[in-house]
């Protein structure tokens, strides 16, 4: 079994790479980094996880065309692709993104990253998922992004982008209906990581967890849908 974790050098990303390590997968660590890119190989590979670096940067055409040309000289297929790597571009005070003021070079850059970065990644990794007799793909999502929650501060980058990256998952799996490809978005949960400056209340290792599920789910699993540990989210 093999796969690719996006933004897997540290946090949640490191935790999926190495929880699929633990399952047996041969795992891409994806990570824009090479020196970040690295350590994490490292740290995987004393674990005795089956690991190798990818170098990838998704907000980038041209790195994500050569990332998956020499993910081709590691694996024939890919079972999983987990688009992990995200941001949420800077905050004013209380971790505010106020709609009235938020340059729009940062909703932008998020939108780069977590919408454009993940097409750009399945659509670069579907000839290696279509190898697959059952390919995953897995979009980290967050609860912030869902309409009907209207949960965490507000944040008028980072959330939206979010939402529009549910809003692509439902169009993959339409796209993608009756070809065994099955996509969901997950949501880790509030996790303690640089990205929350380690406010969260979860490890990790514990926000990994509901996007190992969704990368292993059996062939008669959902697809198009958005979950979190306690089970769907609203949208
Ligand atoms: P993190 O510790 O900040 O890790 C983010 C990862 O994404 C890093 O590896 C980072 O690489 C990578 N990344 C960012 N931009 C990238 C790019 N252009 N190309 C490749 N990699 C890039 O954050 P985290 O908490 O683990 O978050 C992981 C995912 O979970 C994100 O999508 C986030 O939105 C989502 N999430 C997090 C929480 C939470 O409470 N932490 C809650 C809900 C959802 P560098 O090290 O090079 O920056």
């Amino acid at each position: 079994m093999t796969a690719l974790v996006t933004g897997a050098n540290k946090g949640i990303g490191l935790e999926i790479a190495a929880g699929l390590a633990r399952l047996g997968y041969r795992v891409g660590v994806g990570a824009r980094d090479d020196d970040r890119r690295e350590v994490a190989v490292t740290k995987l590979r004393q674990a005795g996880g089956d690991v190798f670096g990818v170098r990838l940067d998704v907000s980038s055409d041209e790195s994500v065309a050569a990332a998956m040309l020499s993910l081709g000289d590691e694996v024939d297929h890919l079972d999983a692709v987990v688009n992990n790597a995200g941001i949420s571009g800077p905050t004013a005070a209380g971790a505010l993104q106020d709609p009235l003021d938020v340059p729009f070079s940062v909703i932008r850059a998020d939108v780069e990253t977590n919408v454009l970065g993940a097409m750009r990644v399945i659509n670069g990794a579907l000839p290696l998922l279509q190898r697959s007799p059952s390919p995953r793909i897995v979009n980290v999502s967050t609860d912030m992004a869902s309409l009907a929650l209207r949960t965490g501060p507000i944040m008028a980058a980072y959330a939206p982008s979010k939402t529009m990256l549910n809003a692509m998952t439902v169009q993959y799996a339409r796209r993608f209906e009756g070809t065994g490809i099955l996509v969901n978005a997950v949501c880790p949960g509030f996790t303690a990581s640089d990205f929350t400056g380690h406010s969260g209340d979860r490890t990790p290792e514990q926000g990994a967890a509901i996007a190992i599920r969704y990368a292993t789910l059996p062939d008669d699993g959902p697809t198009g849908a958005f979950y979190d540990d306690n089970g769907i989210v609203p949208w």
